[in-house]
């Protein structure tokens, strides 16, 4: 049974908060991506014990319509290597994915992190990562050298602009800061909200 759902506000967000967004867009937007035949689809969903019209999250269960990266395709600010194919990719709900990020999927189902299954109790944990690393073993994923596929010199070129855009996100928040303490006076003086 799902528990009624609480008001929770919406979170605030800050420009920063949005950095790794945009160096997932650098690599997501360029790295290869193979779309699956119906039997390979059939065979995960077979080792996920899930059937394809009642897709669940393969790490906490809830309803869900998206398939993610298994292992992440970014680390340390760089890609990894991973790409998008049917050996790298589960059924994953929004909250497990972004509360995921960049994590190692053990680490992160058994870990505090907020939204994990561990945080939010998800029962059955232990059966959910066997069946995880039994897909693990099905299939070797493909780590792909960008880098190698278009050269050094266009691979500089397309991250040299990334670091200054992140700086350039950092001062926008320094900014932002600055104007969420003078509206908040503004608050105070005028006795609004
Ligand atoms: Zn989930």
């Amino acid at each position: 049974l799902k528990k009624p759902r609480k008001f929770k506000m919406p979170t605030r967000v800050k420009i920063t908060g949005r950095t790794s967004s945009v160096t997932n867009s650098f690599v997501n937007g360029v790295i290869p991506g193979t779309r699956p035949t119906a039997s390979e689809i059939a065979e995960v969903l077979a080792i996920l014990c899930m059937s394809a019209d009642d897709l669940r999250c393969a790490y906490c269960g809830d309803p869900t319509s998206t398939w993610d990266h298994f292992r992440p395709i970014v680390t340390g600010k760089r890609p990894t290597g991973f790409i998008t194919e049917i050996a790298n990719l589960v059924p994953a709900c929004g909250p497990c994915n972004s509360s995921k990020g960049a994590s190692h999927w053990r680490a992160w189902m058994t870990g505090s992190a907020e939204l994990s299954p561990v945080t939010r109790a998800i029962s059955d944990l232990a059966s959910r990562i066997g069946r995880l690393e039994e897909f693990e073993r099905w299939r070797e994923p493909t780590v792909f050298d960008l880098e190698a596929a278009v050269g050094p010199e266009l691979w500089t070129e397309y991250w040299a602009p990334h670091e200054r855009l992140l700086k350039v996100m950092r001062e926008c928040q320094v900014t932002a800061d600055i104007v969420s303490v003078a509206i908040q006076r503004y608050i105070v003086a005028e006795g609004m909200l």
